[in-house]
């Protein structure tokens, strides 16, 4: 059985007080916590899962709403959990440098030296695949940024799957990797398009019959789309369990 809990399903702003980008995705062979918004202390903790418990990070991009939680992991694990074990950091070439900086930053006493416990980084590029925390995984590119790109990934265990957008303009790429797969969890900024690099509810509604999922589950949510009364597809919300496959 593959679980998602929605740790944050919040846009950068946390609009309606929802928390930045984080989901813990868990099986028989362990946890991976994907994404790292700057709240994903009160994420974990809120749920009552303990942060040493994660095996991997997987990052989608390096805006601050997506990796700015790892410093604070890194500050849990030194302070408060006493991690030990290695902790995989997965995401575009530069998520362990920039997570290094901003917390040299933050933290200026320069702690990482104090470290009891190996940082592996593992650099992934669109069209990659490889294993995370036991779950087959493959990175595909999502308009969004330029440098460094940002990914979104197709994330597999024991014949369940989970599609997931990253941040991104709508692309012909969700209609293609959503074949087959039993959830996908799109971001969704705005009722109506703003922007060219983020996808719409508009954009959805539009392209939503081409979709192969079994599930939708719209995350990332802007104020608008939050406060909508009646939205004919599904939200997430912030300690969401979803059960797939
Ligand atoms: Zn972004």
């Amino acid at each position: 059985m593959l679980k998602v809990r929605v740790l944050g399903s919040g846009d950068a702003f946390n609009a309606g007080g929802a928390l930045h980008s984080a989901y813990l995705l868990e099986h028989e062979k362990g946890r991976m916590l994907l994404e790292s918004g700057p709240s994903v202390l009160a994420g974990l903790k809120k749920a009552k899962i303990a942060p040493e418990s994660i095996d991997a990070v997987l990052v989608s991009h390096l805006h601050g709403d997506h990796f700015g939680g790892v410093p604070f992991l890194i500050l849990d694990y030194l302070f408060r959990s006493h991690r030990e074990r290695p902790l995989v950091i997965a995401g575009p070439p530069g998520t362990m440098a920039r997570s290094r900086a901003v917390y040299s930053e933050l933290y200026k006493e320069e702690h990482f030296h104090k470290l009891k416990f190996e940082l592996v980084e593992q650099p992934v590029g669109p069209g990659d695949e490889f294993e995370l925390a036991g779950f087959k995984c493959s990175a595909f590119q999502v308009p969004h940024m330029a440098e460094p790109f940002c990914l979104g990934y197709k994330l597999e265990s024991g014949g369940a799957s989970v599609l997931f957008s990253g941040d991104s303009a709508w692309t012909d790429a969700f209609v293609e990797h959503s074949r087959n797969c039993d959830l996908f969890l799109c971001e969704c900024c705005s009722l109506e398009p703003e922007t060219d690099f983020h996808t719409s509810y508009a954009d959805i509604l539009m392209h939503r019959e081409e979709l192969g999922c079994d599930r939708l589950v719209l995350t990332h949510l802007g104020p608008d789309v939050r406060a909508a009364a009646d939205l004919e597809v599904e939200r997430a919300y912030d300690g969401m369990l979803i059960e797939v496959g």
